[in-house]
């Protein structure tokens, strides 16, 4: 086993909440490893058995929560996604009530997805060490959707999240402190920008995809359970203020992640949080700001099945840093 601080899929919440008790501590700068349950808290195992086999299964377990050091509340967390490792298979399963297609279901049905190619879960348990974790074959990995198609994987992070400023809020719902965001972006090689509310920052993550499409239709991605690499650090001071939470960095371009009850809500909120981003970080007006805008920046359905809808704007950071921005 690695050395590197691990907090096991034991320590799981179906709420992320200022009260938690933490379930590790660490420091500014450290590397931490979650090890994480399926969106169905690993309880549908099989296809004969839809329903799972667990009493009461927690819907969405978030493993956590992390306390950062020295993380006070007005800072951001930064959390650097190092590496993303799967299960050797995952699951769907039909809905009878959510979801764009739920009226044409009667009861749930569940499809079990071996996980081919690539690394495994084994070799990331034991074989090659999480010193290796970083050459994660990923990239190598599909599912056999049928007889005729082959589907390759994406993972990502579904639910992630600090603990939200005031009352709790269950894992199936993002909102401005991260959460059930459901962004396919938030992958291997990307960094989170998450809002500190409380003292550590209390970051817990969980719902790993292998692979989901922008909108989540069907009310599920081809959920699994894994294990994440994080590095996570505090940005403090008029760095951290002015980065517009959640915020995401990934394959050379910026993002928003907003929430609402309507899609239209949530495009107008991404859109103007990064409205304001820009004009801070390139030293425009709202003129030259919206102009840049609807030239180069692409909004898109993170999700549109949970509680609240989740839409991202995306924007390219090189046109920031040609204005002299670099991120923190
Ligand atoms: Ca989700
Ligand atoms: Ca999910």
């Amino acid at each position: 086993m690695s050395d590197i601080l691990t907090i096991t899929s034991e320590h799981v919440s179906g709420i992320l909440t200022q009260d938690a008790a933490p379930a590790a501590r660490c420091g500014d700068g450290d590397t931490v490893i979650f090890e994480t349950r399926d969106c169905y808290d690993d309880a549908v195992v099989s296809e004969e058995r839809p329903l799972g086999d667990k009493a009461d299964p927690i819907e969405n377990p978030a493993t956590g929560p992390l306390y950062v050091e020295g993380a006070e509340p007005g800072d951001v967390l930064k959390v650097e996604i190092l590496d993303i490792r799967l299960r050797d298979w995952g699951v769907m399963r039909s809905s009878t009530k959510c979801g764009v297609f739920h009226e044409d279901f009667t009861e749930r049905t569940a499809r079990i997805f071996p996980i081919r190619g690539g690394a495994d879960e084994s070799d990331a348990a034991g074989a090659k060490g999480a010193g290796s974790a970083a050459d994660g074959g990923s990239a190598a990995q599909y599912i056999q959707f049928d007889d005729r198609l082959a589907i390759p994987l994406d993972p990502m992070i579904g639910v992630i999240g600090t603990a939200p400023a005031g009352c709790g809020i269950t894992t199936d719902t993002p909102h401005r402190h991260g959460g059930n965001m459901d962004c396919r972006r938030i992958v291997k090689g990307s960094v989170l920008y998450l809002p500190v509310n409380t003292p550590g920052g209390l970051l817990s993550m969980g719902d790993l995809h292998a692979l989901m499409g922008d909108g989540e239709v069907f009310i599920c991605g081809l959920e699994i359970a894994g294990r994440v690499t994080v590095r996570v650090s505090v940005v403090k001071g008029g760095a951290a203020a002015m980065l517009p939470t959640p915020f995401l960095s990934c394959r050379g371009r910026v993002m928003t992640i907003q929430s609402a009850g309507t899609l239209d809500e949530a495009g107008d909120k991404a859109a103007k949080a990064m409205k304001e981003f820009v004009k801070k970080a390139a030293g425009k007006d709202n003129l030259e700001a919206g102009m840049l805008m609807s030239l180069l920046s692409d909004m898109a359905v993170c999700q549109v099945v949970d509680p609240l809808k989740t839409v991202r704007v995306e924007f390219p950071l090189d046109v920031l840093e040609t204005y002299g921005y670099r991120l923190p």
